[in-house]
Formats: C-alpha cells, sequence, structure tokens
C-alpha cells in the first residue's frame, strides 16, 4: 500500500483524527460500496482489498462532509467520534 497516501499507513482504516473528529473504518463490516468515496472524496479511498481507507488529504475535507460520508454508508461501517470520545455517528 505504500503508493497509497494514507494518512496513518499504520493504521489506514483509522481510528485516525482529522481535526476534532476521530474516523474508523469497521473493514469487515466495509463492502467497498464506495459511497464515502463519492460523498467525501478527499478523505476516502478504496484500497486493494476493496476496504475504505483514510487519505492524508482528510484535513482538506469539511466535517459535515465527512460526517455526511459515514451517515451514507449502506451498511454502518464508518464511525466517527469527537475528541471527548462522543458518538457523532452512529449515535
Ligand atoms: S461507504 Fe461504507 S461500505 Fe462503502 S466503501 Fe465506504 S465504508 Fe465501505
Amino acid at each position: 500500500m505504500t503508493d497509497i497516501p494514507v494518512l496513518d499507513p499504520a493504521k489506514p482504516s483509522g481510528p485516525v483524527k482529522v481535526r476534532n473528529l476521530k474516523i474508523t473504518v469497521d473493514r469487515d463490516l466495509c463492502i467497498g460500496a464506495a459511497t464515502c468515496v463519492a460523498i467525501a472524496p478527499h478523505t476516502f479511498l478504496i484500497d486493494s482489498e476493496a476496504k475504505a481507507i483514510i487519505i492524508n488529504t482528510a484535513v482538506q475535507e469539511k466535517d459535515t462532509a465527512i460526517i455526511d460520508a459515514a451517515r451514507g454508508c449502506p451498511v454502518a461501517a464508518i464511525q466517527i467520534e469527537d475528541d471527548k470520545g462522543n458518538k457523532i455517528y452512529p449515535k
């Protein structure tokens, strides 16, 4: 995966922090539907295993787009918390 600009190479699907958002993709749930990539293209990319990863341009994405991407995931594979550990999505 060296050619993909992941935000944290040790944890390509998170948890990673983008500003005050902690983003985690549950790779077991993710079905590679890529809805998240369509909604937040600076944040999500599909890797060679057809799982969503978080890329290093995520800081360019608005919080609302990142949260909307989590809402749009058909299998609710994206979890978002604030910096205090409160669940933003899913609630
Ligand atoms: S929308 Fe959900 S299932 Fe589809 S790639 Fe993103 S995280 Fe995976």
